[in-house]
């Protein structure tokens, strides 16, 4: 299900341009608008929730095959010399945008 609200539901409806580098029935990755890395990729989830604490059984195997892909999309993007994945939790991680995604940064030597 996908929230008229979201930022990233708008993204995934192409109501909002992103640049797309990878989308199947599942997931949609695209560039960060602010990257924050060389490469700096987010991929998000087809379903609009909003914390990893949401998921249940189907989110977390939605969460499985998006970590499944991930290595094919980071290495086909630049990250073939490594990369890290991210994903923000709540206010104090400094979650800004409250739909379920993995930061993927990556392209050049990161800081520890
Ligand atoms: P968070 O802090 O919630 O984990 O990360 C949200 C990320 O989404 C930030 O890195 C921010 O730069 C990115 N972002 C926010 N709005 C947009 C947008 O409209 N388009 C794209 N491509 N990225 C966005
Ligand atoms: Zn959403």
């Amino acid at each position: 299900m996908l929230n008229n609200d979201c930022i990233f539901c708008k993204i995934i409806k192409g109501e909002i341009p992103c640049v797309k580098v990878y989308e199947d029935g599942k997931m949609l990755v695209f560039k960060d608008i602010e990257p924050k890395a060389k490469v700096h990729l987010l991929a998000v989830a087809k379903d609009h929730f909003k914390l990893i604490s949401e998921a249940d059984e189907a989110r977390a195997e939605l969460i499985k095959y998006m970590l499944m892909k991930i290595p094919q999309i980071a290495e086909n993007n630049g990250c073939d010399n490594g990369y890290r994945l991210v994903i923000n939790q709540g206010e104090d991680a400094g979650q800004t945008v409250f739909h379920l995604h993995i930061h993927i940064l990556g392209g050049e030597p990161l800081e520890q």
